[in-house]
């Protein structure tokens, strides 16, 4: 096997179905990633989305029992093993974190409660319960159903977080960006159930499209939210402010850029003036 490069989000770099590890500037170091969507299917459709085939639907069930061997033996090789010492560049060889992410939105598998259960036995069994975070990467859509949210609570008690993808404030910014029909009033309750339950921090695409910057009507509507979140005592963490960094797969790939540092980093100050933190990545 080759060495892990950062942010190879390759979900078959370690040959298995469910556990892929990523060398993440994010986590700064290595996160155990668990794709539960393995027929590369999510509910939205995000115009930078990095999924190759996406196609429209839910996580197929999952397999506990794969899953569960898949994540003993790669812990126990990252752990007791020479995975980091053959694998990951220097600098980088601590584990950091598990994150419950892939090729789609995992909180749509029938079996999402049951994962974070099982993710919470395994750390449990070898004393990392509470130590190395779970971290739960979504797109919120699904957290008013009632088993998604219950669980949310118990990956809080296993000391876990959640980054919650919301990009647009408007219904027209959802339906641009994340062919997001559901509109947001119901991505904003979404976040105060979320927030509610979990430690959460909201994650945020910033881009151009045609080399034009979100209009200001876009980014007062998302400023606003920010006051509205501070102002009603939603328990938001902050926000992860990122851009564009690597290829959308989605046909509209050719026509999105980066915005500019200077432009991302106003927009981060922008934010943090009305009351979040921010992690900017550029
Ligand atoms: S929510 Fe995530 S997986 Fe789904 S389309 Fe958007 S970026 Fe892709």
């Amino acid at each position: 096997m080759t060495s892990l490069s950062i942010d190879d989000h390759d979900r078959g770099s370690a040959g298995l179905t469910y556990v892929y590890p990523v060398v993440s500037r994010r986590a700064g170091g290595v996160s155990v990633g668990i794709n539960l969507n393995t027929n590369n299917a999510c509910n939205w459709r995000c115009v930078y989305c990095q999924v190759p085939g996406l196609v429209w639907g839910d996580a197929p069930r999952c397999d506990l029992g794969l899953l569960e061997r898949e994540l003993r033996s790669f812990l126990h090789d990252l752990v007791h093993g020479d995975f980091l010492a053959t694998r990951v560049p220097e600098g980088a060889r601590a584990w950091k974190d598990i994150a419950i992410s892939g090729n789609g939105e995992p909180t749509s598998c029938a079996d999402f409660g049951a994962v974070i259960d099982l993710v919470s036995k395994v750390l449990d069994s070898m004393g990392q319960l509470g130590k190395i975070p779970i971290v739960l990467i979504t797109n919120g859509s699904l957290v008013h159903r009632e088993p998604v949210l219950t669980a949310l609570g118990r990956l809080a008690q296993a000391g876990g977080r959640v980054w919650y993808k919301l990009d647009s404030a408007t219904d027209a910014g959802a339906a641009a960006l994340n062919s997001n029909r559901a509109g947001h009033e119901r991505a904003r309750k979404n976040l105060e159930l979320c927030a509610r339950a979990c430690p959460t921090w909201l994650q945020t695409m910033v881009l151009a499209r045609e080399g034009l910057e979100p209009s200001s009507a876009e980014q007062d509507a998302y400023l606003d939210l920010i006051v509205e979140l501070v102002a009603k005592h939603v328990p938001v963490q902050g926000v992860l402010l990122y851009g564009p960094a690597r290829p959308s797969h989605q046909p509209e790939a050719a026509h999105l850029s980066s915005l500019p540092e200077a432009w991302m980093k106003a927009y981060a100050r922008a934010i943090e003036v009305r009351g979040l933190p921010v992690q900017l990545s550029l």
